[in-house]
């Protein structure tokens, strides 16, 4: 039996999405910028998972931009203002490739983190001046879990980049948070169906306030212009219904799935020494101890990340696969290169401690008995490459 715990890489689609997706395909396939009943009924289906995603990310119809995923959307918010605003973009050092490119690629400024993995805020106001048109800083890390006081984040570019638009890579965090409170401060924000049991290939970016972001895809107008290309008609009801599901379970969910969490990283740090958790903060109070010797209230619910001295974390997959457990090192996109990831350099941790980083990710679909054979297999694991040397 398969333990998937890799929910961060991407999750299994919900059976309701699939459902939803399947008519779409065989019989209601009309193309929704054409004029007949068939594409007339495809644009009531975009209509209505238009309205279905801007309740769940607290935000009009008219400000949902669908993409083709959040890769598409982080470019779109990054690329697309600077080619409307000009000036200088800036993001946080932990932020996902898919933003950190472009806004290297446009030549902009990456601010520090501290070593829990929070957007450094003198490092931040030192990064802000008139010449800056975009701020990005995700809601939650893709490899910790950490999540960001964007609050304050906020508060700190409106007072010293007022001309800058603030977006937010919240591809992580719709399972987890609720981004129609958490987020609605910000003037762009990036989310990714297949994170929360939606198809691969389908997000969104929501467009606020004064953001008009220059579209990268031009052609048939399509989304009023903000990005061309026939809609993924299915992908996206199917989306709408998976994004639906997950808010009316996530005060459910968040607390069952921070219990599996917990017991996992408690159960592996207590088998094994030299065992690095990152992200959390030592415990303070009876509170936040009652789940463990360390506060993880910082971070996202479904995230156990840890380091293991003396060992490199591609044996460690490599046995974890043999008993039928799929992890990961670091972000789904550089597991496989051979550099430490660039979140948990950023966080100050050296080289051969990041080489030997694990990420057990949880999500909807996980089982007691999914962390109870991670809880198995793991320490054994790791004993064993540390034997080896
Ligand atoms: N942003 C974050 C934080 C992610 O974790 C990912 C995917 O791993 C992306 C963006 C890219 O999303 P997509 O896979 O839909 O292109």
């Amino acid at each position: 039996m398969t333990h998937y715990l890799d929910n961060a890489a991407t999750t299994a689609i919900r059976p309701a999405a699939l459902e939803a997706m399947v008519p779409l395909l065989s019989e209601g396939y009309g193309n929704p910028s054409g004029a007949h009943r068939m594409a007339r009924a495809a644009n009531r289906v975009l209509d209505d998972a238009r309205e279905t995603m801007a309740s769940v990310l607290g935000a009009e119809p008219g400000q949902i931009v669908f993409t083709g995923g959040g890769t598409e959307a982080d470019n779109l918010a990054i690329t697309g203002v600077v080619e409307r605003l000009g000036g200088v973009p800036v993001c946080s050092a932990v932020e996902h490739h898919a933003v950190l490119e472009p806004v290297e690629y446009h030549g902009g400024r990456v601010v520090d983190v501290t070593p829990t993995g929070i957007v450094d805020l003198d490092s931040l106001t030192d990064a802000l001046d008139e010449d800056v048109s975009v701020v990005s800083v995700m809601v939650a890390n893709n490899e910790t879990g950490v999540i960001q006081p964007l609050s304050d984040i906020v508060t700190l570019v409106r007072e010293y980049a007022p001309r800058a638009l603030i977006h937010t890579d919240a591809v992580q965090a719709l399972c987890w948070l609720d981004l129609s409170t958490v987020a609605t401060e910000v003037d762009l924000l990036s989310i990714s169906a297949h994170k929360f049991g939606g198809p691969k290939g389908v997000g969104a970016l929501v467009v606020r306030n004064r953001a008009e972001p220059t579209a990268l895809l031009k052609g048939g107008g399509q989304e009023r212009g903000r990005r061309g290309g026939t809609h993924n008609v299915a992908g996206i009801a199917a989306m709408a219904v998976a994004a639906a599901e997950t808010a009316e379970e996530r005060p459910v969910a968040v607390p069952r799935v921070a219990a599996l969490r917990d017991r996992l990283a408690d159960g592996i740090s207590a088998e094994l020494d030299g065992v690095h958790e990152s992200g959390v903060v030592p415990a303070t109070d009876a509170a936040t101890t009652a789940s463990g010797p360390v506060d993880r209230s910082g971070k996202t619910a479904n995230i156990c990340h840890l380091c293991f001295d003396g060992i490199e974390s591609e044996a460690l997959l490599f046995l974890l696969e043999k008993e039928d457990i799929m992890a990961s090192a670091a972000s789904s996109c550089s597991s496989g290169a051979m550099e430490p990831s660039h979140v948990l350099a950023a966080m100050g941790y050296d080289r051969a401690l990041a080489f030997g980083s694990l990420r057990l990710s949880l999500g909807y679909s996980t089982t007691d008995a999914d962390v109870e054979a991670a809880l198995r297999v793991v320490p054994a694991a790791v004993r064993r490459l540390r034997e080896r040397g």
